[in-house]
């Protein structure tokens, strides 16, 4: 691919990112607050904090600090003592969050990326992969991976219960849901 061909898909990605919220009008939702929502849908009990979340949108944390006031306001997010720190601060999507969710506009985009790539999106997901892997290098942030694509993912440690997986790094038990969230502490697997 030559360069222009390169920006030609940088329009095309800009373009759609913007095509893809605009006529949608929820709870007067903007794009930052979509983005917290989405993210506290997808974070597992390591990652909930402001901090994390600021990381992973490329925000300050001050701007962050402004789009979970407007959350919780409206009922969709609240904050609590972390289980397992009482000074940390947790984050979680409330019910009604969750059911705001269920209306995201990116998931009309969704449709037409399945339309487009005929039902196989596959290919496309990893094309996205690798070009979000060399943008995340450049701004030197971190990868935000899924939990079972970590070299610290012991799975199965303790077949039989509950939760079976194991965090070799953070010495936690892992269920098989938590084993598909997003970690800020995720590292690949070689
Ligand atoms: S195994 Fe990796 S991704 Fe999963 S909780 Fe531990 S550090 Fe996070």
């Amino acid at each position: 691919m030559t360069i222009s061909k390169a920006l030609e898909a940088a329009y095309l990605v800009g373009r759609l990112e913007r095509l893809a919220r605009s006529g949608v009008t929820v709870e007067g939702l903007n794009p930052a607050q979509w983005e917290a929502l989405r993210y506290l849908a997808r974070a597992n009990r390591f990652s909930r904090t402001p901090a994390a979340l600021a990381d992973y949108v490329g925000s300050t944390r001050g701007t962050i600090s402004q789009t979970l006031i407007a959350l919780e306001q409206k009922g969709l997010a609240a904050r609590r003592a972390s289980a397992r720190d009482g000074r940390s601060v947790e984050l979680a999507l409330t019910r009604r969050g969750e059911a705001v969710l269920k209306q995201d506009p990116l998931l009309h985009l969704a449709q037409d990326i399945a339309l487009g790539t005929d039902d196989d999106p596959a290919k496309l997901v990893t094309t996205l992969q690798a070009i979000l892997a060399a943008t995340i290098a450049r701004n030197e942030g971190r990868a935000f991976g899924v939990c079972h694509s970590c070299r610290h993912f012991r799975r199965n440690a303790r077949p039989g219960a509950s939760s079976p997986h194991h965090c070799g790094l953070l010495d936690e038990p892992l269920s098989e849901a938590d084993s598909k969230d997003i970690c800020q502490e995720q590292e690949a697997a070689a």
